[in-house]
């Protein structure tokens, strides 16, 4: 019968992959509990509504990428493509964000239908920081140094800029978006052909086009800057001046508008030229109107998605690998099935006394192949118990990755001397 395979752009996460995963969760934990930000989960299914509403319903995300599919129950349901908006979703259904200030992150997969290729999945997966119920540009200082900080913690120094700009208020964006459409207008006919609906829909999202005709258009085209208010133009200045405090430097990016609707003021990006055409690791800014927008009262938010896979991939190309790990300290090898039971029972006495990870080998087999898996799993020591041993309550103890005499030992001495050889480190 044939295979069944995995779906395309939906990858599998093998065992030796997993300890750079594990790396960089357990390092990304740390640092925003060391900044405050707290844990929520919310499910990968919600109503399609939920993401057209907040991401716009003329954005790619909601025109060509969601998986959307009719439950039995024909409700429309969707595949999260981003986490935003169910975090939203799920803070104010529980009454997280009224007259409060949360700091608040998740990680997990995320599903948009796009061409799969390096640093571009169906199934990818995010962690998202988002803090509600704060208005000035200090917490967007905080969360852009929290993402500089984190990169700094995995060595990254060089190869990522932060790109910043601002969208200003919806007025001042309501006037731009008039003089762009204006401007365009009459070079309709030789924008691409994205581009040309978009002026009517999304003229915004036009300057974020890659194709290079309708970049050397864009030119000319009127500059956001000339029509950002007083207050925008505040808040933009003080959160540059923070991030001066802070000594984060960026470059001011005017053409960036980020791909979903629901952002105004602060947008950013962190982007690196050693991953080809998929060079946006982390993105974000600030979106006051999403949790109106979504049934909610007033409250001021931001917030940042880091992509995991591209990071990894950013990870490797900065040669920032962690260490590889050996799989266990201790592997424990025996022969018959009395001395099988005295190997099951010596491992969980180590366990129970000593932080050690201990392998026992089960499923029989020579010595000779049990020690070459003994030497694959990198453990230090091999406890060898065969028929003699276990008749005796004595184990034998060999060293594996330095010069050291084979032992004996009574079983009952084992614990004893592994806590003191193993507290020194290898040779
Ligand atoms: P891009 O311009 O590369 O399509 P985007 O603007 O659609 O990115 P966001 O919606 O801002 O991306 O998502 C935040 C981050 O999630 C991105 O910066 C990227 O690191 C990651 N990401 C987005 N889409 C994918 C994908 N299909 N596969 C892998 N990572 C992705
Ligand atoms: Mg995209």
């Amino acid at each position: 019968m044939a295979k069944i395979q995995s779906i395309r752009g939906m990858n599998d996460l093998l065992p030796e992959e997993s300890p750079l995963w594990q790396y960089l969760e357990g390092k990304l934990h740390n640092l925003l509990s060391r900044y405050g930000y707290s844990e929520i989960r919310f499910p990968i299914l919600e109503q399609t509504e939920l993401f057209k509403r907040s991401i716009g319903e003329v954005t790619d995300i909601v025109e060509k990428e969601m998986y959307t599919f009719e439950d039995r129950n024909g409700d429309s349901l969707t595949l999260r493509p981003e986490g935003t908006a169910p975090c939203v979703r799920a803070a104010e259904q529980h009454g997280l964000l009224y007259n409060q200030m949360q700091r608040l992150w998740y990680t997990g997969p995320m599903f948009r239908h796009e061409r799969p290729q390096k640093g571009r999945l169906r199934q990818f997966h995010q962690v998202g920081v988002e803090a509600f119920g704060m208005v000035g540009p200090d917490i967007d200082a905080e969360l852009i140094a929290l993402s500089a900080r984190f990169w700094k913690e995995l060595g990254i120094t060089e190869g990522l800029t932060l790109e910043l700009n601002t969208l200003g208020s919806s007025d001042s964006r309501k006037a731009f978006r008039e003089a762009l459409v204006s401007y365009l207008t009459p070079l309709k006919a030789q924008l691409d052909e994205d581009s040309q609906r978009r002026l009517d829909t999304n003229p915004l999202r036009i300057l974020d086009s890659k194709n290079a005709e309708t970049q050397a258009l864009l030119a000319d085209a009127p500059v956001f800057d000339d029509y950002l208010d007083e207050d925008s133009r505040a808040h933009f200045a003080g959160l540059c001046e923070r991030l001066d405090a802070l000594g984060i430097s960026y470059v001011r990016n005017s053409k960036l508008v980020r791909g979903l609707d629901y952002y105004g003021l602060t947008v950013f990006e962190w982007t690196t030229d050693l991953l080809g055409a998929q060079g946006t690791v982390c993105a974000g800014g600030r979106y006051d109107g999403l949790v109106e927008q979504l049934g909610g009262k007033p409250t001021p938010a931001v917030g940042f998605a880091m992509g995991l896979e591209r990071l990894c991939l950013l990870l490797e190309a900065t040669e920032n690998l962690p260490e590889k790990k050996a799989q266990a300290d201790v592997y424990l090898v025996s022969s018959g099935s009395r001395a099988e039971v005295e190997a099951l029972k010596l491992a969980e006495t180590l366990r129970e006394s000593l932080a050690l990870r201990v392998v026992t080998h089960c499923g029989g087999g020579s010595f000779k192949s049990q020690f070459k898996k003994a030497d694959r799993s990198g453990a230090r020591v091999a406890l060898i118990i065969g028929e003699s041993e276990a008749e005796q309550g004595v184990v034998q103890v060999k060293w594996l990755r330095e010069e050291r005499e084979q032992q004996e030992l009574a079983s009952a001495e084992v614990v004893a001397t592994l806590a003191a050889a193993l507290e020194t480190p290898a040779q």
